[in-house]
Protein backbone atom coordinates (compact mmCIF):
# COMPACT_ATOMS: atom_id res chain seq x y z
CA UNK A 1 0.00 0.00 0.00
CA UNK A 2 1.32 3.60 -0.38
CA UNK A 3 1.02 6.98 1.48
CA UNK A 4 -2.03 7.99 -0.58
CA UNK A 5 -4.29 4.50 -0.15
CA UNK A 6 -3.16 4.87 3.34
CA UNK A 7 -4.11 8.11 3.86
CA UNK A 8 -7.53 7.42 2.35
CA UNK A 9 -8.30 4.36 4.81
CA UNK A 10 -7.35 6.17 7.86
CA UNK A 11 -9.53 8.83 6.70
CA UNK A 12 -12.71 7.36 6.38
CA UNK A 13 -11.60 6.00 9.98
CA UNK A 14 -11.87 9.44 11.24
CA UNK A 15 -8.11 9.30 11.50
CA UNK A 16 -6.46 13.32 11.21
CA UNK A 17 -4.04 13.66 9.02
CA UNK A 18 -1.45 16.62 9.36
CA UNK A 19 1.24 17.66 7.11
CA UNK A 20 3.93 16.61 9.65
CA UNK A 21 1.82 12.80 10.24
CA UNK A 22 2.24 12.60 6.46
CA UNK A 23 5.79 13.20 6.29
CA UNK A 24 6.56 10.63 9.09
CA UNK A 25 4.39 8.21 6.85
CA UNK A 26 6.03 8.65 3.87
CA UNK A 27 9.77 8.49 5.36
CA UNK A 28 8.76 5.04 6.42
CA UNK A 29 7.43 3.51 3.25
CA UNK A 30 10.61 4.76 1.47
CA UNK A 31 13.20 3.77 3.52
CA UNK A 32 14.39 0.09 4.00
CA UNK A 33 16.86 1.36 7.18
CA UNK A 34 14.23 0.29 9.93
CA UNK A 35 14.71 3.99 11.58
CA UNK A 36 14.16 4.48 15.15
CA UNK A 37 11.78 7.45 16.39
CA UNK A 38 14.74 9.32 16.92
CA UNK A 39 16.05 8.91 13.88
CA UNK A 40 11.93 9.40 12.15
CA UNK A 41 12.19 12.80 14.58
CA UNK A 42 15.39 14.05 12.47
CA UNK A 43 14.35 13.20 9.13
CA UNK A 44 10.65 15.19 9.73
CA UNK A 45 11.94 18.48 11.64
CA UNK A 46 14.51 18.71 8.44
CA UNK A 47 11.23 19.53 6.83
CA UNK A 48 9.30 20.42 9.68
CA UNK A 49 10.96 22.56 12.18
CA UNK A 50 7.92 22.51 14.31
CA UNK A 51 7.29 18.50 14.82
CA UNK A 52 7.54 17.53 18.47
CA UNK A 53 9.09 14.10 19.52
CA UNK A 54 5.27 13.54 21.01
CA UNK A 55 4.37 13.95 17.56
CA UNK A 56 6.31 11.11 15.93
CA UNK A 57 5.45 8.98 18.85
CA UNK A 58 2.16 9.56 18.48
CA UNK A 59 1.45 9.19 15.03
CA UNK A 60 3.88 5.81 15.27
CA UNK A 61 1.39 3.89 17.55
CA UNK A 62 -1.60 4.91 15.58
CA UNK A 63 -0.25 3.40 12.28
CA UNK A 64 0.62 0.69 14.39
CA UNK A 65 -2.69 0.19 16.43
CA UNK A 66 -4.03 0.48 12.51
CA UNK A 67 -1.74 -2.14 11.49
CA UNK A 68 -0.05 -0.01 8.43
CA UNK A 69 3.68 -0.44 10.23
CA UNK A 70 5.44 -3.06 12.79
CA UNK A 71 7.30 -1.65 15.76
CA UNK A 72 10.74 -4.18 16.34
CA UNK A 73 11.31 -3.81 19.67
CA UNK A 74 14.47 -4.55 21.17
CA UNK A 75 14.37 -4.53 24.97
CA UNK A 76 16.19 -1.54 27.09
CA UNK A 77 17.60 -0.12 23.43
CA UNK A 78 14.68 1.68 21.10
CA UNK A 79 12.47 0.10 18.93
CA UNK A 80 12.80 0.19 15.26
CA UNK A 81 10.14 1.19 12.80
CA UNK A 82 9.21 -0.81 9.39
CA UNK A 83 6.75 0.63 7.06
CA UNK A 84 6.19 -3.23 5.82
CA UNK A 85 3.55 -4.22 8.30
CA UNK A 86 3.69 -8.14 6.57
CA UNK A 87 5.44 -10.15 8.82
CA UNK A 88 9.15 -11.16 7.59
CA UNK A 89 12.48 -11.86 8.85
CA UNK A 90 15.57 -9.46 10.23
CA UNK A 91 19.27 -9.66 10.77
CA UNK A 92 20.73 -7.61 13.10
CA UNK A 93 24.58 -6.30 13.20
CA UNK A 94 25.95 -6.86 16.75
CA UNK A 95 28.23 -4.05 16.18
CA UNK A 96 26.86 -1.00 14.65
CA UNK A 97 22.76 -2.35 15.05
CA UNK A 98 22.03 -1.88 11.66
CA UNK A 99 18.28 -4.04 10.76
CA UNK A 100 18.30 -5.90 7.21
CA UNK A 101 15.27 -7.64 6.15
CA UNK A 102 15.63 -11.29 5.42
CA UNK A 103 12.61 -11.86 2.97
CA UNK A 104 11.74 -16.02 2.65
CA UNK A 105 8.85 -17.65 3.07
CA UNK A 106 7.25 -17.50 6.65
CA UNK A 107 8.09 -20.78 8.56
CA UNK A 108 5.19 -22.84 9.65
CA UNK A 109 5.34 -23.65 12.95
CA UNK A 110 2.53 -21.53 14.50
CA UNK A 111 0.23 -24.26 15.06
CA UNK A 112 3.56 -26.17 16.43
CA UNK A 113 4.00 -23.83 19.14
CA UNK A 114 0.13 -23.96 20.32
CA UNK A 115 0.62 -27.74 20.39
CA UNK A 116 2.92 -27.73 22.77
CA UNK A 117 1.96 -24.41 24.81
CA UNK A 118 -1.56 -24.06 24.91
CA UNK A 119 -1.25 -20.69 23.94
CA UNK A 120 -3.21 -19.23 20.79
CA UNK A 121 -0.22 -18.53 18.86
CA UNK A 122 -1.01 -14.90 17.13
CA UNK A 123 2.44 -15.10 15.13
CA UNK A 124 5.99 -15.38 15.49
CA UNK A 125 9.08 -13.27 15.16
CA UNK A 126 12.44 -14.21 13.92
CA UNK A 127 15.81 -12.23 13.74
CA UNK A 128 19.31 -13.30 13.02
CA UNK A 129 22.60 -11.48 15.20
CA UNK A 130 25.97 -11.38 13.81
CA UNK A 131 28.40 -8.79 12.06
CA UNK A 132 27.18 -7.10 8.64
CA UNK A 133 29.39 -7.19 5.46
CA UNK A 134 30.70 -3.44 6.28
CA UNK A 135 31.20 -4.04 9.69
CA UNK A 136 33.42 -7.64 8.42
CA UNK A 137 35.18 -5.47 6.23
CA UNK A 138 36.15 -3.10 9.14
CA UNK A 139 37.27 -6.35 11.36
CA UNK A 140 39.35 -7.36 8.81
CA UNK A 141 41.66 -4.04 8.91
ZN1 LIG B 1 27.35 -3.56 11.09
MN1 LIG C 1 11.80 -5.08 7.66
Amino acid sequence: MDAIDILRKLKNKGVRFTPQRQAILEFLLSTKSHPTAEEIYQHVRAKFPGVSLGTIYNTLNMLKEHGHILELSYGDMSSRFDGNPDNHYHLVCSKCGKVVDFHRPLLDVNHEAEEMSGFRVLGHRMEFYGVCPECRKDEMN
